[in-house]
């Protein structure tokens, strides 16, 4: 049940200066309720190709495909948390403001919409904090806020893109944790981009490595969980 479809996906900036090849040509497919992690170093393309993913950015060639939907513009079912979490977070919003916010639109009963935003502050942990202000919160705190939003809107996609690039090393550990419980525990299909191979490693179910020496490159790993 193939979910998101990346094929042949090529991006080239063209500048003054001339062209670069950020993306040579990407292909992967991520099957509903996968974990997928997608490593390289900077400047190797990730955040273009994250870009292209969630319909921001026209790539050069290739497509992206969505629940069998070409992507030309943000998809509606997908959810997206970045690694800047204080920028992500309305400041003059509570807790739960915040993770409402995204599904007001959705014109839910009140009692409904209170039910899944409870349901998703208790799943990253937050359910005693719910009154407090971002400005409260410690910055893991604050990204697990954003973790609540994605979960509450209910996205056929999370991406998660470099999400605890910006937090010590405990409280990543305890966000990585809380990753890898909402794809087990809730089936949730999530995109991870990360720079850092252990994280990947230890998270992702496939990695997809990204490298540009000399030229793009795209590898492919399939981590076995169950030898560990
Ligand atoms: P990352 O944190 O993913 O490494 P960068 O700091 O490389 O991101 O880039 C930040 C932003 O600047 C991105 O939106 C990227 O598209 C843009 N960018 C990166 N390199 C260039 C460039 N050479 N010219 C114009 N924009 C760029
Ligand atoms: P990463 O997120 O892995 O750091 P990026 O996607 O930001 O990689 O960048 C990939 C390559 O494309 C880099 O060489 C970067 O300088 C270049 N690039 C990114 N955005 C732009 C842009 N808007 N214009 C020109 N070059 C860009």
């Amino acid at each position: 049940d193939t979910l998101l479809r990346v094929e042949h996906l090529r991006k080239v900036y063209e500048s003054s200066t001339g062209s670069v090849e950020a993306i040579g040509d990407i292909d992967f497919e991520m099957r509903r309720g996968e974990l997928i992690c997608i490593v390289g170093p900077s400047g190797c393309g990730k955040t273009t190709l994250l870009k292209c993913i969630s319909g921001l950015l026209k790539p050069t060639s290739g497509s992206v495909t969505l629940d069998g939907k070409a992507v030309t513009g943000p998809p509606p079912n997908m959810a997206l948390v970045f690694q800047e979490y204080g920028r992500s977070l309305y400041p003059w919003l509570t807790v739960r403001g915040n993770v409402e916010l995204p599904l007001r639109h959705k014109k839910l009963p009140k009692a409904e919409m209170r039910r899944i935003v409870d349901d998703a502050l208790v799943a990253v942990g937050l359910d005693h904090a719910d009154t407090k202000y971002p400005w409260q919160l410690s910055g893991g705190m604050q990204q697990r806020v954003a973790i609540a939003r994605a979960v509450a809107y209910q996205p056929e996609v999370l991406i998660m893109d470099e999400p605890f690039a910006a937090v010590d090393a405990q409280t990543r550990a305890d966000l990585e944790d809380l990753v890898r419980k909402l794809h087990l525990e809730r089936g949730m299909s999530i995109l991870f981009v990360t720079h850092d191979i252990d994280e990947s490693v230890y998270l992702g179910e496939r990695v997809v490595v990204l490298s540009k020496s000399p030229t793009w490159v795209q590898e492919d790993l399939v981590i076995d969980l169950s030898s560990e």
